[in-house]
């Protein structure tokens, strides 16, 4: 039987920011899309104060001077960095990671429970990641993706449970199931809930309980899978999840370890290229990206691991945009003489496209001549199958680009000059 722990930041944006700036913990504090629009990530005591998700600044100025709220521009450069760190921590602990989005990823334990307790190996990665890395994070566990989410949303929802949550029982996960409104499931949202709902679904349970092939004749194959996946038959691989609106991330181990770098450039371009159509699909285009490499933490030889992000010079959905930063990105990353077998590639920052702030330089990406070739090339490998036109890598000038900031962080992980001072 597969067993998967989905770990999960805790308002991860906001969490880095009180990691960095002691005297913001314990206060209410939010951090704002874009250009200082609204708000994208919220404390606890934020949340509590009665901030909405997405609540425009203007619109809550009275509440954030009534209670001192801190206020942050959204620091994607601290946030990547920060998600490379947490990924790194958790690669050590675990053989098989699967990095699902910035503050996300699942833990392949088929095995673990024949050497110790889910529940204890659970709480050791939590406290590994908070002595590491300061975050704080939630475990879910369970036999599926969708029961391991479950499992998450259960441990962040109840505190009695200390974040960490062993759902592998059947008598816990029909428990919790019955407790829990159909619109929180994985993959379901208010607009199928508002479907399922008038048919008598309400409830998780009432989803794991209905015929698989009535669900799928009445809405989807999706659908009857997340069903499936409710009752324990696990039928989906972390590659076939959909992205999550925030970001993208696409990551593999390799078959054979990966010894030289125009090998490791092959497979990073791949990735980088399902990325940019992935985001192309959401209709986005993205401000930052990372990269990261590692050696099979748990085979012999001499291990290395490292990652890095950039920003973008400006907002793209450019395949050609994207393989450049993410083969620079790896080729700084490279050295020789390891074996390695993995790598992948995450897209953040995500943006409509056309709103992002323009320039007087030519840019790749941009011009109608170039979305047209995206959407030409996309509409070639979809019915080709993927892959039948491929892009070389190539150079282009790149030129800085910027944004309103007014209350950004210091980039505390990732320049020496704003490194943390010690008092
Ligand atoms: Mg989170």
């Amino acid at each position: 039987m597969t067993v998967y722990a989905l770990c999960d930041a805790n308002s991860f944006y906001a969490s880095v920011e009180q990691i960095f700036q002691p005297a913001y913990r314990g206060r209410p504090l939010i951090v704002l899309s874009n250009n200082d629009g609204c708000t994208v990530a919220r404390s606890k005591e934020a949340k509590r104060i009665g901030i909405k998700m997405g609540a425009p600044l203007f619109m809550i100025r009275d509440l954030v001077r009534r209670h001192n709220v801190v206020v942050c521009s959204s620091n994607y450069a601290l946030y990547g960095d920060m998600s490379d760190r947490f990924m790194q921590t958790l690669e050590e602990l675990s053989p098989k990671v699967m990095p699902y989005s910035i503050d996300e990823a699942f833990l392949d334990l088929t095995g673990v429970r024949s050497a110790m307790s889910l529940l204890d190996f659970g709480h050791q990665v939590k406290d590994r990641v908070a002595q590491w890395t300061g975050l704080p994070i939630c475990v879910g566990v369970s036999t599926t993706l969708t029961l391991a989410k479950l499992a998450n949303h259960g441990a962040k929802q109840y505190p009695k449970t200390g974040g960490v949550v062993d759902l592998t029982s059947l008598e816990r996960q029909q428990k919790l199931l019955a407790i829990t409104p159909v619109e929180e499931i994985w993959g379901i949202g208010s607009r199928l809930a508002k479907r399922l709902k008038p048919l008598g679904i309400a409830t998780g349970l009432d989803l794991s309980r209905a015929d698989p092939a009535w669900i799928r004749s009445h809405f989807s194959v999706v659908v009857e899978r997340t069903a499936w996946e409710l009752r324990g038959v696990a039928c989906q691989e972390i590659d076939e999840v959909p992205p999550t609106k925030q970001q993208i991330v696409c990551s593999r181990s390799f078959g054979q370890p990966v010894t030289d770098l125009d090998n490791m450039l092959a497979a990073v371009t791949s990735f980088a290229t399902r990325a940019a159509e992935k985001i192309r699909g959401e209709e986005r285009v993205a401000g930052q990206i990372s990269a990261f490499l590692s050696t099979n933490r748990f085979a012999e030889g001499p291990r290395y691991s490292n990652s890095a992000s950039q920003t973008l010079p400006y907002p793209s959905s450019d395949t050609r945009v994207l393989v450049l930063a993410a083969t620079k990105l790896i080729t700084q990353l490279w050295r020789d003489g390891f074996r390695f077998n993995k790598a992948g590639v995450m897209l953040m920052d995500f943006r409509e496209p056309m709103k992002s702030q323009g320039d007087m330089f030519d840019r790749t990406g941009d011009s109608e001549q170039d979305q047209a070739l995206m959407t030409t090339l996309d509409n070639i490998n979809r019915i080709g199958g993927s892959g039948t036109v491929k892009f070389a890598r190539q150079t282009q000038r790149v030129q800085p680009w910027a944004m309103r900031r007014e209350h950004l962080s210091p980039a505390f992980t990732t320049r020496w000059s704003d490194l943390p001072r010690a008092r």
